[in-house]
């Protein structure tokens, strides 16, 4: 089957009056449908830079970016971008903040109203759609936030360390939260971290990157025994360690 993202030697540098900083080189990959992946790498390394070529928001110097074998400008696989901070706007209700992003597109229907109706009623926000974001817990705005991005049913969604800004054991919850409800939608999904549990937990393959330029070092499949898998149940498997230390050690070297 076509993948449904296709990289193909792409590079990237950023251009300043004092001089160029090459951020990703020579990266090539395939993403398919139902897939979770998760890109780890060292801070600064490239990884929200990678993120923005995918979404469309910087051209790479070269290289090809297909979405289902189109190339970005003939493409029509809608992307969804979620973010570390989640842009909820305090002077609209979650309702109308959920509705945002339909509501510039111009994509209120009926039926895109019943589907996010149905998401804030699924995922336990429908008591809360007249109140304003800051009554609501970070992992509740993480959710709306979620649901927004989900309302415009992208095939493809990136996650750039949407839980770093949550403390703990809040992350560690809304991250399988929100990962559940990919699934459950049966999204795509690329999510950034530096958080290598994050990433064993909720992936079903680990991207490594090398430090800046960025260039992807190794690919590790995880594979789980659990039947039904969520990110707390992978983190307390037998062969949760095994990965840690592997991709650890990836991170450590400079093969
Ligand atoms: P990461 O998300 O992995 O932490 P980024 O993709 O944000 O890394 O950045 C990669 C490198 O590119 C960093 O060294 C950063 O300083 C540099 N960079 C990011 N954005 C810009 C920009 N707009 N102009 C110049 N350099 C930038
Ligand atoms: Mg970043």
């Amino acid at each position: 089957m076509e993948p449904l993202l296709e990289l193909r030697d792409i590079h990237y540098a950023y251009h300043s009056r004092s001089g160029e900083t090459p951020a990703l080189s020579n990266i090539s990959f395939t993403v398919h449908d139902g897939e979770f992946i998760a890109i780890v790498g060292p801070s600064g390394c490239g990884k929200s830079t990678l993120l923005s070529l995918i979404f469309g928001l910087l051209p790479p110097e070269s290289g090809t970016i297909l979405l289902r074998g189109r190339e970005m400008k003939d493409s029509h696989t809608e992307i969804g971008y979620m973010l570390q901070k989640d842009h909820l706007f305090e002077w609209r209700t979650i309702y109308q903040n959920v509705m945002l992003g339909l509501e510039i597109q111009k994509k209120i229907t009926p039926e895109t109203k019943e589907r996010v109706e149905k998401m804030l009623y699924t995922y336990g926000l429908s008591r809360f759609r007249d109140c304003r974001p800051s009554e609501l817990s970070g992992g509740m705005r993480q959710r709306a936030a979620l649901i927004r991005t989900l309302a415009l049913d992208p095939e493809l969604l990136l996650l750039d360390e949407p839980f770093s800004a949550l403390d703990y054991q809040t992350r560690i919850a809304v991250c399988d939260d929100i990962s559940s409800i990919i699934k459950e939608e049966h999204r795509t999904a690329i999510l950034v971290t530096h958080d290598l549990s994050e990433a064993i937990s909720t992936a079903d393959r680990v991207f490594i990157l090398t430090s800046r330029p960025a260039t992807l070092k190794t690919i590790i499949p995880i594979h789980m025994e659990a039947v039904d898998r969520t990110p707390l149940k992978s983190r307390n498997a037998p062969e949760f360690k095994d990965y840690f230390n592997k991709i650890w050690k990836e991170m450590n070297t400079n093969a």
